[in-house]
């Protein structure tokens, strides 16, 4: 494996981040053996990975304050799965800031009448885009959470990875074709090590 290879940036998304906005942002911060990696080390990153997700319009600047705080729910949602990974109960510091940011912007719903008859519309209520787009992330997390996919939201098996995941199969355990192939490769250095070792007198 060359530099190159090794560097986290060149990592592709894991399994379920395309469906699931509040795991890519949980993922867009991760170590690998090659280092740590930050998607969202400026502003300017912030808003690009807001913008492809369409959580913002294309013309929307945040304020800083907004970006701490996509930034320390990036965190939270972080407390959370691997919580839940773990079959344990989050910190109630990240259930309450979870809470806070779904009280920012609470969806509203309308019913509206089609010519089909009676329609349930969701709308999010006024506020700064950034409100706006923390609650959907939060919603989101937390139909992820309590919904089918729940049970399947994984920590990556391959030591030195913090990549979270959703699980096709029960036997995947890891978050990328690169970090299943980094564990054999260990695994198959580890036994050449025993097999020095029961050499040694
Ligand atoms: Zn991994």
């Amino acid at each position: 494996m060359d530099a190159v290879e090794r560097l986290p940036s060149t990592q592709g998304p894991a399994p379920g981040e395309k469906q699931y906005a509040s795991l890519a942002l949980v993922n867009t911060e991760f170590a690998l053996p090659g280092g740590l990696y930050d998607g969202l080390s400026d502003a300017d990153a912030a808003h690009e990975w807001l913008r492809e997700r369409g959580l913002i319009a294309a013309r929307t600047r945040v304020g800083a304050d907004g970006i701490r705080r996509l930034l320390v729910l990036r965190d939270t949602l972080r407390v959370i799965f691997t919580a839940h990974d773990a079959g344990e109960r989050p910190t109630e510091d990240a259930l309450g800031r979870l809470n806070r940011t779904l009280a920012t912007a609470p969806g509203v719903r309308e019913l509206t009448w089609t010519e089909e008859g009676p329609a349930l519309t969701l709308h999010h209520r006024a506020g700064a885009a950034i409100d706006v787009a923390l609650a959907l992330l939060a919603e989101e997390a937390a139909e992820l959470l309590t919904g089918p996919d729940g049970a399947k939201l994984s920590a990556c098996g391959a030591r030195g990875c913090t990549r979270l995941f959703i699980r096709a199969h029960a036997s995947r355990r890891w978050c990328s074709d690169r970090c299943g192939n980094r564990v054999r490769a260990a695994r198959h250095y580890a036994g050449h090590g025993r097999a020095v070792t029961r050499q040694a007198p």
